[in-house]
């Protein structure tokens, strides 16, 4: 039997570095079906996970220039595809499901579609986010729990971070917006999801988010960090992306809390530790706390090392500091890829040792 052009297309998309596995319902070439026109996937299934210009794209499909640069163009701005635009050059290229065209359709699913995601994130989590052991997002603490004597990389300095961008967007998180319409959700804040650079130009200009400028950018990281959110970047040096992210409903941390030991697979360089002989036994970093890594244990909380991903949230949350935030031994710490080139490359390698 022949195979259909969504079918091709899923097969294409699982050869970028960042899989898009099969499943045994078929609920991803559903998800297909739905964001992809059959001419759509056709012109999909020509291109590469790098960009390219519309010409080079139409030798490859033998298609004429001018036809081509519109459908691009469109495709592009409905989320199907990355556009780079350098002047009037454009250049184009295919995007994996996440990070790509799940936060690309942020104002487009609808009901139906967001049933078929719900179903198959979880299982696209599990053995393509993090089926290898370099992962797309890192963890660093929020700035409160940190020491002055500790050395922090600028990498690992959310602040830092924003202050070395150019171009900043915000746009509203996708994983709350689509629990909210699933009729879960919580109350955090909504515009928390930033990106920078290439990244940040491509949110403006799609209606995907808002330009912000540093200032404003820094004082919505604050309110993120105050309302015990937990901060990830993209798995860079150079980093082209931030998440203010909840326990609830981000599907990223949803994935690690299931584990067993998500210390063990989150890129953190940090770990929490409690004071027993300070502690008052609140509870309030337990609540608080995006892995349940701790337990309240006769009078004092206790965590649970194999749990902790050092995000920070609980030092934020005790008031009456009992919390510490510990630094991993330099033997242990986890030095990210140079950027998002190297992250794809050494996730590509590891898929093909696997
Ligand atoms: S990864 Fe975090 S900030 Fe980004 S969309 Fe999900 S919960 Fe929101
Ligand atoms: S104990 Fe929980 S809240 Fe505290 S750093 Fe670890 S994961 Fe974060
Ligand atoms: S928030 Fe502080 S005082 Fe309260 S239980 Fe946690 S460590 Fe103890």
């Amino acid at each position: 039997m022949t195979e259909n052009i969504h079918t091709l297309l899923a097969k294409h998309l699982d050869k970028l570095p960042i899989p898009f596995p099969a499943t045994e319902s078929g609920v991803e070439i559903r998800i297909l079906q739905r964001w992809f026109t059959e001419e759509e996937a056709e012109i999909a299934l020509a291109m590469n996970g790098y960009p390219e210009s519309v010409s080079v794209i139409a030798e490859r499909l033998g298609k004429e220039h001018e036809a081509l640069a519109h459908i691009l163009e469109d495709m592009s701005k409905k989320g199907l595809i990355f556009r780079i635009s350098k002047g009037d050059a454009r250049l184009y290229n295919i995007v994996p499901l996440a990070e790509g065209m799940w936060e690309f359709h942020l104002n487009t699913n609808d009901k139906e579609l967001l049933q078929d995601l719900s179903e198959y994130m979880d299982y696209f989590m599990q053995k393509g986010w993090y089926g290898t052991p370099t992962t797309q997002h890192r963890i660093i603490p929020i700035s409160q729990s940190l020491d002055n004597d500790m050395e922090i990389m600028p990498y690992e300095q959310a602040e830092q971070i924003i202050k070395a961008q150019k171009k900043i967007s915000v746009a509203h998180c996708i994983c709350r917006k689509e629990q909210r319409l699933l009729g879960k959700g919580c109350d955090h804040l909504s515009e928390a999801c930033m990106a920078f650079g290439t990244g940040a130009y491509f949110y403006i200009e799609n209606g995907l988010g808002r330009e912000v400028s540093t200032e404003e950018a820094l004082k919505i990281l604050k309110n993120g960090m105050d309302s015990g959110l937990v901060l990830q970047p993209g798995n860079g040096r150079k980093v082209w992306s931030l998440c203010m992210c909840c326990g609830c409903c981000c599907g990223l941390l949803r994935g690690l809390k299931a584990m067993e030991k998500p210390a063990c697979v989150a890129h953190t360089n940090f770990y929490s530790q409690i004071a027993a002989d300070e502690c008052i036994s609140c509870g309030l970093c337990e609540e608080r706390c995006p892995m349940d890594a701790i337990r309240m244990d006769a009078d004092t909380a206790v965590v649970n090392r194999d749990r902790c991903i050092g995000c920070g949230v609980c030092v934020g949350a005790c008031n009456v500091d009992a919390v510490r935030l510990l630094q991993k031994s330099e033997q242990d710490r986890y030095i990210p890829p140079k950027d998002v080139g190297e992250m794809q490359m050494r996730i590509a390698g590891e898929r093909k040792r696997s």
